[in-house]
C-alpha cells in the first residue's frame, strides 16, 4: 500500500493524487485548479477532499508524519500558486449552515461560501459581513481580512466571529472563542490584518 492509499484507508472523503488521476482519465490540472485560473496548482502531491473534521485531523497528522505541508482551500480565491509538494485539502464537501434568528448567528461549515450564507440570512431578515463576492468563502475570508460592504459599520468580519472549531498542527480538534483559548482567537481574527498592516 502506499503512503497515500493509507491515508485514503482512513478518510471518509476522497484522496487522489497525480497517478490516481492518470489511471482513472482524469485531468489533474483540472482538478487541482484554483478559481484563479492563471495559478497553477498542479504540483502538489495530492488533493483530499475532507468529508469531515476527523478527515481533517486524519490528513494533518499524515502531513505532519511524512512532513508533507498542508494548503487548506476553499474556492481558490486566495490561491497563491505555492503548491509544490503539499496536499490540497479542499473543503467544499463540509457544507453544514445553521441560521438561529434569535441570537442571530450563523454556525458556518468550512465548504460554505458568501452567497450561500447571503440568501439563508435573507429569509430571516438578517445578513452577514460579505465582501464584494458570493463565491469568496466564508472561512478564508473571514480569517484572511474580511473587508465587508458593511466594514465602516461593524468593522472587519473577525469582529463578528464569536467562536471556531478548529485542527491545530498537532492534528487536535479545539474549540476557540474568547473564554477556551483566547490567544487562539486573537490571532486567528487578526494575524493577517496586523501583519498587512505593517
Ligand atoms: C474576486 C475577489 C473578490 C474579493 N473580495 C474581497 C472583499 O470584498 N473583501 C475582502 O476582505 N477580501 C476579498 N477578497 C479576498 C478574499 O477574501 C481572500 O482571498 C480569501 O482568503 C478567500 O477565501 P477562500 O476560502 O474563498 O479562498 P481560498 O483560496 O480557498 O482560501 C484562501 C486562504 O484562506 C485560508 N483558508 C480558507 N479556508 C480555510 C479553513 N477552513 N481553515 C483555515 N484556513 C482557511 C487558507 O490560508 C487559504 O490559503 C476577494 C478576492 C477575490 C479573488
Amino acid at each position: 500500500m502506499t503512503p497515500f492509499e493509507s491515508l485514503a484507508a482512513v478518510v471518509e472523503g476522497r484522496v487522489t493524487t497525480p497517478g490516481d488521476a492518470a489511471s482513472t482519465g482524469r485531468d489533474w490540472s483540472a482538478l487541482t485548479r484554483p478559481w484563479n485560473v492563471q495559478i497553477r496548482q498542479d504540483d502538489a502531491v495530492a488533493v483530499v477532499d475532507v468529508a469531515s473534521i476527523a478527515d481533517i485531523q486524519a490528513t494533518v497528522k499524515f502531513a505532519a508524519a511524512k512532513g508533507i505541508t498542508v494548503t487548506t482551500q476553499r474556492s481558490g480565491h486566495g490561491a497563491t500558486g505555492k503548491s509544490a509538494g503539499t496536499i490540497l485539502l479542499r473543503t467544499h464537501n463540509l457544507d453544514s449552515l445553521q441560521i438561529d434568528p434569535v441570537t442571530r448567528r450563523a454556525h458556518v461549515g468550512a465548504g460554505v461560501l458568501w452567497g450561500r450564507l447571503q440568501a439563508a440570512a435573507a429569509e430571516h431578515g438578517l445578513s452577514g459581513t460579505p465582501g464584494s463576492s458570493p463565491g469568496v468563502g466564508v472561512v478564508g475570508f473571514t480569517v484572511g481580512g474580511g473587508l465587508s460592504w458593511f466594514s465602516r459599520k461593524f468593522g472587519l468580519a473577525g469582529a463578528a466571529v464569536r467562536s471556531f472549531e478548529v485542527v491545530t498542527a498537532d492534528g487536535g480538534r479545539r474549540r476557540v472563542d474568547s473564554e477556551n483559548e483566547p490567544e487562539l482567537f486573537w490571532a486567528l481574527r487578526w494575524t493577517f490584518c496586523t501583519r498587512t498592516r505593517r
